[in-house]
C-alpha cells in the first residue's frame, strides 16, 4: 500500500507493503505518518549510533569472522588509534583467512598537530605487525572531524577490486561514526545510500549496495572487557573517550609519588631518578598527584568522589597491581587500554600500575 507521504529523507514513497523494497515504514507507523516522515532505511541512517548492533559473546563473534573467511572479500577493520591494542580484533588474521586486510585507523586528530603522520602511519604499521597482520594498507582518518574520509573510501574501492566489502571492528573505534561519513559523503547525489538488514540471519548485520551490485558489510562491534570504556556507564564515558587534541600533561615525578587517573587506574614510581611521566589521555580526567604514602589512605577515602571517575566503583572489578620495570634511555608507552597512555623511559624506573581486575595494562614502543 502506497501513500501520499513522501520520505523526506531519500524522496521515495512511504509503503508498508514490503520491508525490502525503498520507503518501507511498519503499518502502525504509516497510520500515524505525517509530512515530516521518515522511511525506516533514512532512519536507520540518521540513527545509526543509536543502533548500531553490538555482540557481547566472543564464539558467537568468531562465529561470524568464520563465515567472512569462508567469502572472498576485501575485509576492512577500523582501529582506535587512541587505543591500538586495545581495539585490535583478537586473532583476527586468523579469522579472516585468505582475505585482504585494510586497516583504517581513526582519530587522527586527537594526535597534537606537530606529529607526522607518516611516523603514525609507520607506527601502526609495526604495531599490526606485532599482532600478526599484514594489511595491504593502512589509511589515517578521523571519521569525527570528517579527515581523510575520500583517502578511505578510494582505499576501499581500490583494494576491493570487485569484491564485497565486510567492515569489523571493537566497540567505540567510531566504526559507526565513520560507516555514517561514507553514506553520507558518498551516497548518491548528496543522498544517503539506504541500509537493510542482512536477510535471513540473526545477526543484526547491515547491507549498505555499492554501485557496482557488491555490497559493503557493516558487522556488529564486539565487546572487549578488558578495555576500561567498556565497563564505565554512559556518563563517565564522555569522560574518558577524548573528544579533541589530547594535551599531553607533562608530571616531573621524584620516586614515590602516586599519580590517580580518576578512578579507574593508580600509578606508582617506586624506583628512579626523578623524571617526566608523560600523561596522554583525555583532557577532561581529572588526575590526583600525591605522595605513595598517602595513596592507600586516598584510594579508600575518596574512590568515586574526589576520584571519578567512575561515579560508582562497585560496578568495576577490584583493583589489581602490576610491576613494570623501565630500562630508561628511551621512551616507552604503558597503556591502560580504554583510557589512555603514559609516556615513561628517560631514565630507569620501577613503576606498579593498579587497574581494575582484567583490564589490559602493557608496554609498548612509543607512538609519539
Ligand atoms: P563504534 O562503537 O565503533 O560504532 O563507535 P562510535 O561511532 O559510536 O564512536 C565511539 C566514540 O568515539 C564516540 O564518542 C565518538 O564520538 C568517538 N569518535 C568516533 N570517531 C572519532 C574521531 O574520528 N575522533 C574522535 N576524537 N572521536 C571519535
Amino acid at each position: 500500500r502506497e501513500s501520499a507521504l513522501y520520505c523526506v529523507g531519500c524522496g521515495v514513497p512511504l509503503q508498508a507493503a514490503d520491508p525490502k523494497q525503498p520507503g518501507y515504514v511498519p503499518e502502525k507507523v504509516l497510520a500515524e505518518a505525517e509530512q515530516d516522515a521518515v522511511c525506516q532505511r533514512c532512519f536507520r541512517i540518521r540513527h545509526y549510533n543509536e543502533v548500531a548492533p553490538v555482540v557481547q559473546d566472543p564464539g558467537y563473534y568468531e562465529d561470524l569472522l568464520q563465515r567472512i573467511a569462508d567469502t572472498d572479500s576485501l575485509v576492512v577493520q577500523v582501529v582506535d588509534l587512541f587505543d591500538f591494542d586495545g581495539s585490535w580484533i583478537p586473532d583476527l588474521p586468523r579469522w579472516i583467512g585468505e582475505n585482504p586486510l585494510l586497516l583504517i585507523a581513526n582519530k587522527i586528530d586527537l594526535f597534537p598537530r606537530s606529529v607526522r603522520h607518516g611516523r603514525i602511519r609507520e607506527w601502526v604499521r609495526r604495531s599490526a605487525e606485532r599482532l600478526g597482520a599484514n594489511p595491504v594498507d593502512i589509511v589515517l582518518c578521523s571519521a569525527a572531524k570528517g579527515i581523510y574520509i575520500r583517502e578511505v573510501m578510494a582505499a576501499i574501492e581500490r583494494y576491493r577490486q570487485g569484491r564485497d566489502v565486510y567492515v569489523v571492528g571493537v566497540t567505540n573505534v567510531g566504526k559507526s561514526t565513520l560507516i555514517n561519513r561514507l553514506l553520507h559523503d558518498f551516497g548518491d547525489g548528496g543522498q544517503p545510500i539506504t541500509t537493510s538488514p542482512y536477510p535471513g540471519t540473526t545477526l543484526d548485520t547491515i547491507r549498505i549496495p555499492l554501485e557496482d551490485g557488491r555490497t559493503l558489510i557493516d558487522t556488529p562491534g564486539i565487546v572487549r572487557k578488558d578495555r576500561l570504556s567498556e565497563w564505565v556507564s554512559p556518563a563517565d564515558l564522555k569522560v574518558i573517550v577524548p573528544k579533541g587534541t589530547i594535551n599531553p600533561r607533562v608530571y616531573q615525578l621524584n620516586d614515590r609519588q602516586t599519580l590517580f587517573l580518576g578512578g579507574l587506574a593508580r600509578v606508582d614510581f617506586i624506583k628512579g631518578p626523578r623524571q617526566p611521566f608523560v600523561l596522554y589521555v583525555s583532557n577532561a580526567l581529572y588526575i590526583h598527584r600525591t605522595k605513595y604514602e598517602k595513596a592507600d589512605e586516598i584510594q579508600r577515602a575518596h574512590l568515586g568522589e574526589l576520584l571519578t571517575p567512575p561515579e560508582d566503583p562497585s560496578v568495576l572489578p577490584p583493583w589489581r597491581k602490576q610491576r613494570f620495570h623501565i630500562a630508561g634511555g628511551g621512551k616507552q608507552d604503558l597503556v591502560i587500554a580504554g583510557l589512555g597512555w603514559i609516556a615513561v623511559g628517560k631514565e630507569a624506573a620501577d613503576i606498579e600500575v593498579w587497574v581494575p581486575e582484567g583490564i589490559q595494562v602493557e608496554l609498548r614502543p612509543s607512538v609519539i
